[in-house]
């Protein structure tokens, strides 16, 4: 079942991955750079020291393919000085616009789809062993299998040795009409449950401290199952009991429409489930919910986070929003900034809409209907911001003098203050000081915190009680 060359080359062989986008893509980086192992494929930083660079793109929005054709610019430049060097393009882009990719770059080597990571070894050899011909592709529009049923080995060269993404469910079933994922990524395939379990206890086994279960709609997971018996909340449920020795486990992103009663119930109730939900709303208007085809009712949504915060107290909820979508009033769009108030979101990310020619909405803007002028766009975002920041400043105060459970990711980025960072289990970044015992390494430690000071991005604190060591998922209370 496995596809991979395994055949390792007496040579070792370099490889640089540019990752544009989400966490998805970022996972399918890692596990690209797994399935080039076994071909003696070793990561380095920089293109310029790579036999082999890959780009892995983003179509989300229209910059984001742009960012990846002009990255494709300065690969043009490397091959001119290093004519051996293959470039791969891998991801949305590709899936949506090969016919396009040779003409604009033809010195690109492979293209490979969201939908045949799988087969990237054999190209990869193929393009190596054949300088005859120029381009190798695969890019399938619609597979009926998960990624992960292709082999029964696949370890994933991961950025973080603390963190590790699990993609539970790729594609996407939903069309929203803005949105490219189901026709770059397919629709939606859930990986079975015991391969899952296998990765995670491999990443128990190295030493992780947390996992994030990945999926464009994490919580529709085990929906395509022939007999819908098994689903997210009972993943939660096995890897819980299973994997103890993984302090903190997250999902990510989930659905309104499929976040269940059960997977609530997980998150109240199972206490290595940390009590963090990112629910993207994307708008607070009801005709602009329905002509994105989200399937809710603002107080639809409403009602979902009332449920959740009943259930799970203190629990942080995190979204997403678009603004200027096609045909958007003024008085539309002040009503979410008001289900923002009424949200209560400790963070959403926001985005101005972006066309994407291939969807409903983005059909509606190439026929002028409804279109936003980016000045409007970029106003509305502007004042969401705003109103997200206060809003996110308001909760974060309620943190202040507060002992909270951090896991420590290592020293602070502003590195001038000789600081830690880490996490809370609401996802809330904390940076914080040592004033008890500066010299320990508390990296992958779980502390107590207590939060002196909040902003509206990031906490402030110091260390309570430092352990150098830990047990898993309990809260180490002065
Ligand atoms: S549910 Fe999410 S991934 Fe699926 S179509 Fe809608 S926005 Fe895209």
């Amino acid at each position: 079942m496995t596809a991979l060359v395994k055949e390792p080359l007496a040579m070792e062989r370099k490889v640089y991955i540019e990752t544009l986008g989400c966490q998805m893509n970022q996972n399918d980086s890692e596990l690209m750079l797994g399935l080039l192992a076994p071909q003696g494929f070793v990561p380095v930083n920089n293109a310029k020291q790579a036999d082999l660079v890959i780009i892995n793109t983003c179509q989300i929005r229209s910059n984001a393919e742009d960012k990846a054709y002009s990255y494709l610019g300065v690969l043009n430049k490397l091959k001119r000085q290093k004519p051996n060097v293959k470039i791969v393009m891998a991801g949305c882009v590709v899936q949506q616009t090969k016919d396009e990719v040779f003409q604009r770059a033809p010195y690109v080597d492979i293209l490979i789809g969201t939908q045949n990571i799988h087969e990237l070894p054999l190209l990869v050899e193929q393009a190596f062993q054949k300088d005859d011909q120029k381009h190798f592709m695969a890019v399938d529009k619609q597979k009926n299998k998960s990624t992960y049923d292709y082999f029964d080995d696949i370890v994933p060269v991961r950025q973080s040795a603390l963190s590790g993404w699990v993609t539970i469910i790729e594609g996407c079933d939903y069309f929203c009409t803005y949105c490219v994922v189901p026709y770059t990524r397919g629709r939606q395939i859930s990986r079975a449950p015991q391969s899952i379990l296998d990765e995670v206890k491999q990443l128990a086994d190295k030493g992780y401290q947390e996992i994030t279960l990945l999926g464009q709609t994490v919580d529709a997971y085990g929906k395509d199952f022939t007999d819908r018996t098994y689903g997210l909340a009972h993943l939660l449920e096995d890897i819980h009991e299973q994997v103890p020795e993984i302090p903190r486990l997250r999902f990510m992103t989930s659905h309104p429409l499929d976040l269940s009663d059960d997977i609530i119930d997980c998150v109240a109730h199972l206490p290595r489930v940390m009590e963090y939900i990112h629910i993207p709303m994307q708008a607070g208007n009801d005709l602009i919910l329905e002509r994105m085809r989200r399937g809710y009712t603002r107080e639809q949504y409403f009602e979902l986070i009332d449920k959740i915060r009943d259930k799970v107290p203190g629990v942080a909820i995190t979204g997403d929003f678009i603004v200027g979508f096609p045909g958007e009033t003024e008085a539309q769009f002040q009503d979410t900034l008001d289900a923002v108030k009424r949200a209560r979101f400790d963070s959403a990310n926001t985005a101005a809409y972006s066309a994407r020619k291939q969807t409903p909405a983005g059909i509606w803007e190439t026929k002028g209907e409804g279109v936003i002028s980016q000045k409007e766009k970029d106003d509305r975002l502007q004042r969401l911001n705003q109103e997200i920041s206060e809003m996110a400043y308001e909760i974060n105060k309620t943190y202040e003098g507060q002992i909270v459970e951090v896991l420590v990711e290592g020293k602070s980025k502003r590195k001038q203050f000789d600081r830690w960072r880490g996490r809370t289990r609401t996802n809330k970044t904390v940076n914080f000081d040592n004033f008890i015992d500066p010299s320990l390494d508390l990296t992958g430690q779980l502390i107590s915190i207590k939060i002196t000071q909040a902003h509206a991005w990031a906490l402030q604190g110091e260390v309570c009680i430092a352990h150098k060591s830990h047990e898993p998922g309990i809260l180490l209370s002065p």
